[in-house]
């Protein structure tokens, strides 16, 4: 299909310019010009409903989070050395959504980083270097978090020190979900024991949204989290995809699971969009790597990423967006569970929330995972105005993780939409 002479000209300049590194969604990738709540607006007069960003979480644009920014930037912005008053405020309510004894924050810019410093937190606190991780997972782009990233592995060469568990899904655990995935990660530990390679931690998003999203049963994490700190490392939570709400029944996915991490990491959602990012940790395990290392980061919580992130959580409490993102996604995952023996090729749905996994299966046998008819589908509904991605093993699972503020209508109108075209695209 010929591109638009203007998304041509972009592509062109893009590949010119960003080589190899040149990453786009789409074959017709989309040249955006404005974006508000759950729309995206582009340069040939379109609109979109968009399903696949949990970045601009509390909605695209949001006019709190849009103004809390400009005025700050506005002031002064600085890095972070100085004394400022807003990152205090933040830090304070920030830490309050927290278990007790998580009570320090360090600040960074990027989910990568935080799990990098996550991960150097594990290996001073347990003097072991050996991670369990599940299969698909992607835990962000240093070079470090690529070792315990297997998406990433283009090669699927494992650092030796890294040891892969299933996700916790019935496709590998049967019934017993709690109990297979927490033998699955004993097994690893005492492999990597058996190796020489002492164990640092257990390292899982807790919605394992790269794996294909899994959130049922809720508690099924507590038994593999008791083995991997009962073996000596820790358990780092990283929230970047399912904190801030995303999940309906609090601000983070851990506590859906009545576990207390050691570690949690976080980022996308935290400034709407903004750069802001972190780790939550305990006193003690920050201590010890503070003595060792120290840390600094230029641009961690600046004054206008503080500002960002102090009216997300406004927006997130005045809005009561978590309750809502339970409201409206219980009831499209609702829907989309009908569809399945309805609609040729729609299999499973799972998730928590606003953060929904649909397996598109093969249209005869309804459980052969389909990539192809997942891509398929993502680009007819492109076609239709609607964006969404996949993930999985497969690439067969489809993410659905709007911002925050999606409505009931724009739920409804995408189910409507996905019936229509079906799986055949
Ligand atoms: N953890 C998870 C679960 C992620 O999905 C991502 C980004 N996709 C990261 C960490 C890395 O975050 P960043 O891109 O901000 O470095």
């Amino acid at each position: 299909a010929g591109l638009d002479r203007d998304v041509e000209d972009l592509v062109r300049r893009r590949k010119a310019t960003f080589g190899a590194s040149s990453v786009l969604f789409y074959e017709q990738p989309l040249h955006v010009v404005k974006a508000e709540g759950c729309y995206i607006h582009t340069a040939d007069g379109r609109s979109y409903l968009d399903l696949y960003n949990n970045v601009p979480s509390v909605g695209h644009c949001h006019p709190r989070v849009v103004a809390a920014v400009s005025a700050q930037l506005g002031l002064f912005n600085t890095h972070s050395r100085y004394l400022y008053d807003n990152i205090h405020d933040y830090a304070e309510q920030l830490l309050a959504t927290f278990p007790a004894g998580l009570s320090n924050i360090v600040f960074t810019c990027t989910g990568s980083e935080s799990n990098d410093f996550a991960l150097r937190l594990a290996r001073l606190a347990s003097g072991g270097d050996g991670f369990v991780v599940t299969r698909t997972a992607y835990h962000g782009n240093t070079t470090a978090v690529t070792d315990v990233s297997p998406s990433s592995a283009v090669s699927g060469r494992l650092a030796p020190h890294v040891r892969i568990v299933e996700a916790p899904g019935t496709a590998a655990y049967g019934d017993d979900i709690a109990g297979g995935f927490a033998a699955a990660v004993t097994a690893a530990i005492a492999d990597l024991k058996h190796k020489g390679i002492g164990f640092a931690g257990l390292l899982v998003d807790t919605i394992f949204s790269s794996d294909g999203v899994f959130a049922d049963p809720a508690g099924f994490l507590a038994p593999a989290v008791a083995a991997a700190q009962a073996a000596g490392g820790l358990f780092i939570a990283d929230e970047v995809q399912p904190g801030f709400g995303r999940t309906g029944g609090g601000m983070w996915g851990f506590a859906r699971h009545g576990v207390t991490p050691d570690v949690v990491t976080m980022g996308k959602p935290m400034g709407n969009g903004y750069p802001l990012a972190g780790v939550v940790t305990r006193p003690d395990l920050l201590r010890h790597l503070c003595d060792e290392y120290g840390y600094f980061n230029t641009f961690g919580a600046s004054p206008a990423a503080a500002a960002a992130g102090l009216a997300v959580l406004a927006v997130l409490r005045d809005e009561g967006l978590i309750d809502h993102a339970a409201e409206v996604g219980g009831h499209l995952k609702q829907r989309l569970a009908a569809l399945r023996g309805t609609v040729p090729g729609i299999g499973e749905v799972r998730g928590a929330g606003l953060y929904l996994g649909l397996d598109i299966v093969d249209r005869d046998d309804g459980a052969t995972p389909d990539g192809a008819g997942a891509s398929r589908v993502i680009n007819a509904l492109k076609r239709d105005g609607v964006l969404i991605g996949a993930a999985g093993p497969y690439g067969h699972t489809l993410k659905i993780r709007p911002p925050l503020c999606l409505t009931l209508d724009d739920a409804d109108r995408f189910v409507d939409i996905l019936t229509r075209i079906g799986t055949q695209g």
